[in-house]
Order: C-alpha cells, then structure tokens, then sequence
C-alpha cells in the first residue's frame, strides 16, 4: 500500500533529481513530452556506472557471454517472425466523458461496475488491443514497403545474429550474448517519473542452452540477479521474487520470474528472468528459411538450442537506486546546531562522483595547489571532483546531497605547518557516518578504490 509519507518521499526525490541534475523532463522548455527522459550531468555518470557494473558481471568476468550492440531499426520481417506486430499489445479503454485512454488495468471497479479513475464516468468503450511499437518509414517513400518500427526490446538482435556471433566466438553451449541499448514502447499511460517511459535502456542477456538444461537455468539465472541488485545496494529484503503464473506468462514460456522492488509507489517490477524455451530461434529459422541450429560436436546432434533471457531495466533500475539512496539525517551546521541533511547513500561503486576535494580556504596559494595535485593523482582512477566555494561545512552538505562517499580536506596540517608529522596528509571525510580520519596522500587512490570497484 502507497501511503502519503512515501508520496511525500518521492516528490522530494523527483524535485531532488531535477534540483541536482540527476533527471530533467525531456524538451522542458517546450512544456516537455510524456514519458521521455532526459539525463544530466549526474545522472548519466549514475547510469554509466550501472551499466558498465552489469557489463563487466555478464561480460567480462565471465568466458561463456560476449556482447553486442545491435541496431535499433529493423527489417520489418523480424517484428512479423517474433510475433510483436500481432501481439505486442495492451487492452486500452477510451472514457467516452473526459476523452482519457486508459490502459485496462488503470480502470476501477465500484459495485460491480467499470469507472474511468480520472472523472468516475461509467461511459467507457470495449477494450481492444494497441499495439505498443512506435511505427516509422525506412528510405523516402511512406508506404507500406518502407515501414518499420523502432525496437520494443534489444533481444530479438540478438535472436538474429545468433548464428554469425556462435560461428566466430567458437564458444560451446551453454552460451550467452549480452546486449544494453535503446528500447521504445508508446505506453498508454507513461507514469511514476521515470518507471514506466516511453524510451529506455535495456539491459538483456540471451542464455543458449540444451533443452533439459533451461529450468535449472532459470533458477541459476534469478539467484545471480538478486545478487546483482545486492552488489549495487539494493538490499535483499527490497526485492521480491514474483512466479509469473501460468496463465500471466507468455505461452511459449515454461517459467518466468519477475524480480520486484518496493518503490515508493509500491513494489513493481525491475526485471524479468524467463526461460523462453526454443521459441524465439525457432520462430526466425521459420521466418528466415536459415538454420539456426547448433552442432553439437561430441554428440554428434544438430538442435534449436533454448534460451533463458534475464532482462532488466536501465532507468528502472537508476530509479531505484535513487529511491533507495535518499535519506534524511542530522548533522551539525556551521554553529555546532542540528540540521536536517539530505543524503544520497549510493554504493560507492554506483555513486556519479567518488571524491571531492576542498582546500581548506580558496585564497591560500599552497592549499589551492596541493589540492589541484591531489585531483591530478586520483582522477585517472576515478571520477573527482574540486569545490573550493563557500564554507567546508556547506560544500560536505552539498556533496552528500548527490552521493558522493567521500571527501578530502586540504588544511594547514597538509603543508605540515603544524605538526612536520603531518606534512602530505589529509582529512578524509566518509559519507554516511560523516567521520573523519587523517589518511597520508601517497595513500589515497588504493584506499578508495578498495571501495568503488
Ligand atoms: P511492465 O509489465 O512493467 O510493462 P514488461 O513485463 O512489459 O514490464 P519486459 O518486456 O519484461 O517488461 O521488459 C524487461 C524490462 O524492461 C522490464 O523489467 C523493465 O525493467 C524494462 N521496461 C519495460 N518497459 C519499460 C518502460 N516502459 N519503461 C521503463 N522500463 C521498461
């Protein structure tokens, strides 16, 4: 259940990513477009990091997945084979009162009867079936020959390009083919900031196996996945496995799991692990007329191999490490008075900036240099940033409110004015516990970057 606090909670978030530039409204000045996202200068290092975490789980650390990065038109005849131009749709309803679509979900139900949830009419159309792949025209004539659509997910390049990438990678089975890219869906009903777009990023894996090899996969697959969530700071206790039951699951599936988060808006889905059996090969071996199959050296067999697919969300998933991030304490002003402090608390790994660095004051020349020298020694190994602005309080605050887990004070200790002892060290601010340490500079970059890889 949503109750206002956490209505509350996620205004406060949604006013935060715009304040900090985590996210804007797409074409803003213009009065924006429903359901389209833009990334700021934040955001897009928070996204960056969370996709280059998932590529380096699924890809690099692993000899049995490689990458590709597929084109995001088509040929028409992909869309026909895997059967999204038929059923790629949502049931909408029209409220015949105030002219809203509705997806038919969306619609209430009082006393047995059918209600628009916006003006309450009972004056609504049948459902019937929209499909939700936005429509284009390839090369310059507008007809029928030339029309394609705009990808509603990354993994049918994937299916397609199953053969050529098997062939060069000389890889056995189980195998599989990891994708990040663009997906478009024309939604009915675009809502919950970001959540559900009309753009966005998917993160999809194809995971080719033997037939009796797919159930035990598909359990595989959803344990590593809520550990990945874990590894980026989603805590196990956030997220639910839903069992897509039998008549919700699409017909060719023989198990699906969705793995749910609990947003402020309720608990919603980040990911689906299905195992899809061998219907998306089979359908484009059909369609195609070319061999999708797998030989099998050993056994001599020839087969459709099977597939389980783990797919996640870009922006669904950004949202929830915002969601989970913010967080709201006390911590002392200038004076030594409490105050209330806004805190992003990202994993370091995930967080946009992973350290600012403040001289002390902006007007003292050595303070300013060393500081300068110590942004030149991390930043071929991170992300920093150097603030020399306004008072040290109220530049920590200013950091903590976008993430960033730790900060290095440049003072007089550093030049080694007050103690030799000290000379090149400095303070070391943490983040969420706001302690501070006294850490030697030639020190720095390995104690950091035991925390942010
Ligand atoms: P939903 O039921 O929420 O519409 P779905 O089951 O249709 O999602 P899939 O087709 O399984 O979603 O897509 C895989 C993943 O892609 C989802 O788990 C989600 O993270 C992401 N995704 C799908 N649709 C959207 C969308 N409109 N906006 C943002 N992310 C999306």
């Amino acid at each position: 259940m949503t109750t206002s606090s956490d209505s509350h909670r996620m205004e406060k978030i949604v006013s935060l990513c715009k304040r900090r530039s985590f996210i804007f409204q797409s074409s803003e000045i213009y009065g924006g477009l429903n359901g389209l996202w833009d990334y700021g200068p934040l955001g897009v290092e928070l996204k960056r990091n969370l996709k280059n975490y998932w590529w380096r789980v699924m890809v690099h650390e692993r000899d049995d997945i490689v990458g590709m990065d597929g084109s995001i038109l088509m040929n028409r005849s992909v869309w026909k084979a895997s059967g999204h131009e038929d059923t790629f749709t949502d049931p909408m309803i029209d409220c015949r009162s105030c002219k809203s679509r509705l997806r038919a979900d969306q619609v209430i139900e009082k006393k047995g009867s059918k209600q628009c949830p916006i003006c309450g009419s009972k004056d609504l159309t049948e459902p019937r079936a929209f499909n939700l792949m936005f429509k284009t025209y390839v090369g310059a004539t507008e007809d029928e020959s030339s029309i394609t659509y705009l990808r509603p997910e990354t993994a049918q390049a994937i299916f397609v390009q199953f053969k050529n990438v098997i062939e060069v990678s000389r890889k056995k089975l189980p195998f599989g083919i990891a994708q990040i890219g663009k997906a478009f869906r024309n939604e009915i009903n675009p809502r919950n900031f970001t959540f559900r777009s009309r753009e966005f990023e998917q993160m999809e894996l194809e995971y080719f196996c033997r037939p009796e090899q797919g159930m035990e996969l598909l359990e595989y697959w959803k344990e590593e996945r809520l550990k990945f969530y874990e590894n980026i700071g989603i805590p196990r206790d956030k997220l639910h496995v839903k069992t897509v039951s039998d008549d919700e699951r699409a017909f060719y599936s023989k198990g699906t799991y969705d793995i749910e988060y609990d947003f402020p808006f309720g608990r919603q889905e980040l990911e689906g692990v299905a195992y899809r059996t061998d219907y998306d090969l089979s359908q484009h071996q059909k369609a195609s007329g070319k061999s999708l199959e797998y030989f099998d050296e050993e056994t001599k067999q020839k087969f459709v191999p099977h597939v389980v697919e783990p797919s996640a969300g870009v922006d669904r998933t950004v949202l929830a490490l915002i969601c989970e991030a913010y967080a709201e304490d006390e911590a002392p002003d200038e004076k030594g008075k409490m105050e209330t402090r806004v805190v992003l608390r990202f994993h370091p790994r995930m967080a946009p900036i992973k350290c600012a660095v403040f001289p002390l004051l902006k007007n003292k020349e050595p303070l300013v240099t060393k500081a300068r020298e110590i942004v030149n020694l991390l930043t071929p190994h991170m992300y920093v940033f150097y603030d020399e602005s306004g008072a040290i309080g109220r530049r920590y605050r200013r950091q903590d409110e976008i993430g960033t887990p730790f900060g290095v004070t440049v003072d007089f200790e550093t030049l080694g004015e007050k103690d030799p002892a000290l000379l090149d060290t400095v303070t070391l601010r943490e983040r969420d516990s706001m302690k501070q340490e006294r850490v030697r500079i030639s020190q720095l970059a390995q104690r950091l970057l035991a925390r942010i890889t």
